[in-house]
């Protein structure tokens, strides 16, 4: 028999102890991990625990929950869906709040992004976009570009397409080598030398190439590395110097994290796919869009079927699950989510500064960082990451530390003294000596 868990300490929650012997929880070594906590409610920028305590919510559930948790104008539209119609078939068959979705998206995507693909995971809706691009070329004649220039640091998905455009140092895409075909790894082009370098890299592989991927602005999982704007330019412009196409995967960043609907406006770049996901339904249920541009759609058309774009996930299109995120975009039109935004950020700003040069008990900061609604302290490493999560825990707060990183990303709704809360502790626990 190989090792298994202690028994839990008997909790006062029967549902957690009987199934915590049979969930396999996500990013978890099953033998050591602490339990989870057992959560009964969630509201707003607060968490409610089994035993009574509550959390204020610094990540809101992996950067999902943007208008806060239980948002009644989302609860209520999921309610009458759902005593409508929770799910039909997409194929033949259409829904009104999907159709409706697919217009409203086009309406604010950038540019001429205008056909919307939809699936339930960011991962898959990545793997849509991929699959698009390859097939484009395909379309257009020229099957061998199947390749996907993508970038050190990147962060795509978990499945085995998405984790091959992913930082190849990575320790999930170290694991699973074996598994993946080689994509095309570079450095983002930051500078004049490391653009020349680009250049070069895009010139030698662009006849095998499909498309260059890449989170705008922010690389968010892979450890909330920032670029400029120029560097997103740099990017667009070499696409099309080679005619390459370029996915934006603005899973994170998409929909008002940092301060603008999307991340590419802040460069006034225009992608020719882009992916949205994680805050797509205000983190209420799962859902994801791959958005193309009217050019690749239209190299899709054609008399044939072989032209056409064979995907189609059993849940495409979910009415519950569309009405939830025609709901969301209501309320990024008649709620200031851009102007919230903003605030966090002007309070991140100042709030984690003293965070600078700190030299403690959990590490050394090397750097402090603040985008829009992401409040970042890179450590050099953290000595004890268990007991750091479960220490901001006892300080009444969810903040989840990966790699190097300790970070926030509330809810755009958080009031500001939840939000001095969540700063306040990490500058207080990143401070102990
Ligand atoms: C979270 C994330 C994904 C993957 O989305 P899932 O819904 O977890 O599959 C892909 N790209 C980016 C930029 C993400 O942040």
């Amino acid at each position: 028999m190989t090792a298994r868990p202690d028994p839990l300490p008997v909790s006062l929650v029967p549902w957690l102890d009987d199934g915590y012997r049979h969930i396999w929880m996500p990013y978890t070594q099953m033998q050591t991990a602490p339990p989870p906590l057992a959560v009964t409610a969630t509201k707003g920028s607060r968490i409610t625990l089994a035993d009574g305590r509550q959390l204020i919510d610094g990540i809101a559930s992996w950067w999902s929950a943007c208008h806060g948790y239980n948002h009644p104008h989302i609860r209520d539209a999921i309610v009458r869906q759902a005593g409508e119609m929770p799910h039909v078939m997409l194929a033949g068959l259409a829904n009104e709040p999907a159709f409706t979705l697919a217009r409203r998206l086009a309406d604010i995507a950038p540019g001429d992004l205008e056909r919307v693909f939809f699936s339930e995971s960011g991962s898959v809706s990545v793997e849509i976009a991929m699959k698009m691009a390859a097939q484009y070329w395909r379309n257009n004649g020229q099957p061998g570009r199947t390749k996907f220039i993508c970038f050190d640091g990147a962060y795509h998905g978990d499945t085995i397409a998405t984790m091959a455009v992913g930082d190849p140092e990575d320790g999930i895409h170290g694991r699973f080598a074996g598994l993946m075909g080689g994509q095309l790894h570079t450095n983002l082009p930051r500078d004049d030398n490391s653009r020349k370098r680009f250049e070069a890299f895009v010139t030698e592989h662009a006849d095998q190439c499909a498309a260059v991927i890449l989170e705008p602005l922010v690389q968010g999982a892979g450890g909330m590395v920032f670029h400029a704007p120029e560097t997103l330019k740099t990017v667009r412009e070499t696409c099309d110097k080679h005619g390459l196409l370029l996915i934006l995967d603005e899973i994170m960043t998409g929909l008002g994290r940092l301060g603008t609907l999307f991340a590419s406006e802040q460069a006034d770049v225009q992608p020719d796919i882009m992916t949205l996901s994680k805050s797509l339904t205000g983190g209420s249920l799962p859902l994801a869009a791959t958005i193309a541009s009217a050019a690749v759609f239209e190299a899709f058309l054609s008399d044939e079927l072989d032209t056409a774009f064979m995907h189609g996930p059993t849940f495409t299109g979910n009415a519950l699950a569309c009405a939830a995120a025609n709901a969301s975009l209501d309320l990024f039109e008649t709620e200031p989510r851009l102007e919230q935004v903003n605030a966090i950020e002007a309070h991140l700003g100042t709030a984690l500064e003293p965070c600078r040069g700190m030299n403690g008990k959990w590490g050394k900061v090397r750097d402090v960082r603040v985008r829009g609604a992401i409040g970042v302290v890179e450590m050099d490493t953290i000595t004890d990451m268990t007991a750091l999560r479960a220490r901001f825990v006892e300080e009444g707060c969810w903040i989840r530390p990966f790699g190097n990183i300790v970070y926030l990303m509330p809810a755009f709704t958080i009031d500001e003294e939840d939000l001095a809360r969540l700063s306040g502790a990490i500058v207080k626990i990143i401070g102990e000596r």
